[in-house]
């Protein structure tokens, strides 16, 4: 068997270090090799912003890898390996070949005066307004939808639906369904300005427009990255045609990721609020 190339990414802090010594050290012992530049997986130790910047600095070769996160705190949402598992990890990596999982992403465009500037993001894209209110005018499939005025605007992927779409009263969405769903941050609602008030979920092939006033300072973030724009003519969202791959060495089904970190469980029923139901 040909030896796997992996990449490994830290968040920084001396923990993350740590354990990405510790990890190189088992890699090597068992034979996997580090190629930063072109490697089948890629690991990321940390939380959830780690594996979020994993993504972005890997978005070009998206298709190709896949991608494991470890966590140094709480369970993740993408890092579901603990900090004492490293071992066993490893030994997967070197002997078995994992199952792939497939994620659908969010495409955005920006299109101002000076041209279009294209985006992939894993959980979510939002906009706000630098200067005060939002105003927007949504468009689905060429068609005016709605006239928002508010805080901002979330549109997440199914993977993203748990992360700020959630905070935003959004519905989570299982990642097998390839669709993208638009939330609202504290829209006004009067005479002028009327939006539907609740999230709402497109389908892949269909698109939304957003449109705001060119002058407006733009406040865009694409998950974990913040960026400005002005001279903004239209922002237009999509379901993404590549996908993130994620290389499972065991299973870890998204509903139990759901109810382990926003309900709780545990097996004994001692504290958990999730229970088995008595037999
Ligand atoms: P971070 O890594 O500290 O992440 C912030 C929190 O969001 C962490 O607890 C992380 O575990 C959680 N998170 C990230 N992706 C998630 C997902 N898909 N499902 C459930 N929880 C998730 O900080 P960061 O690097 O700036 O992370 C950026 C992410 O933080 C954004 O993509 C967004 O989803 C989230 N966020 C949430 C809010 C909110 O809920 N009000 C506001 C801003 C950003």
């Amino acid at each position: 068997m040909e030896s796997l190339k992996y990449a490994l990414l830290d968040r920084g802090d001396q923990l993350s270090r740590e354990l990405a010594d510790q990890f190189h050290k088992l890699a090597e012992a068992r034979g996997l090799v580090r190629d930063d530049k072109a490697p089948r997986i890629v690991v990321s130790i940390g939380g959830d912003g780690t594996l979020l910047q994993a993504f972005h600095r890997y978005r070009d070769q998206v298709g190709k890898v896949g991608f494991v996160g470890v966590h140094t705190g709480h369970l993740g949402f993408y890092a579901d390996w603990k900090v004492g598992e490293l071992t066993e990890l490893v030994d997967l990596m070197a002997t078995t070949e994992p199952t792939t999982v497939s994620y659908p992403l969010l495409k955005v465009e920006i299109v101002t005066d000076g041209g279009t500037s294209a985006y992939l993001a894993l959980n979510e894209f939002t906009l706000k307004s630098v200067e005060g209110t939002l105003v927007a005018q949504l468009n689905i499939n060429d068609e005016p939808f709605e006239m928002f005025r508010g805080d901002g605007i979330v549109v997440s992927t199914p993977s993203g639906s748990t992360g700020y779409n959630k905070s935003v009263n959004g519905a989570i969405i299982h990642p097998y369904l390839e669709a993208m769903q638009i939330a609202e941050i504290a829209s006004i609602n009067n005479r002028v300005y009327r939006t539907l008030g609740s999230s709402f979920i497109l389908p892949k092939h269909h698109h939304c427009d957003i449109v705001t006033d060119p002058e407006e300072l733009l406040s865009v973030g694409i998950d974990h990255l913040v960026l400005q724009f002005r001279e903004v003519r239209s922002i237009i969202c999509s379901v993404a045609e590549d996908k993130v791959h994620f290389a499972r060495y065991r299973p870890f089904p998204f509903w139990n990721r759901v109810r382990d970190a926003f309900i709780g469980y545990d097996e004994n029923g001692d504290s958990g609020r999730a229970r088995k139901r008595p037999r």
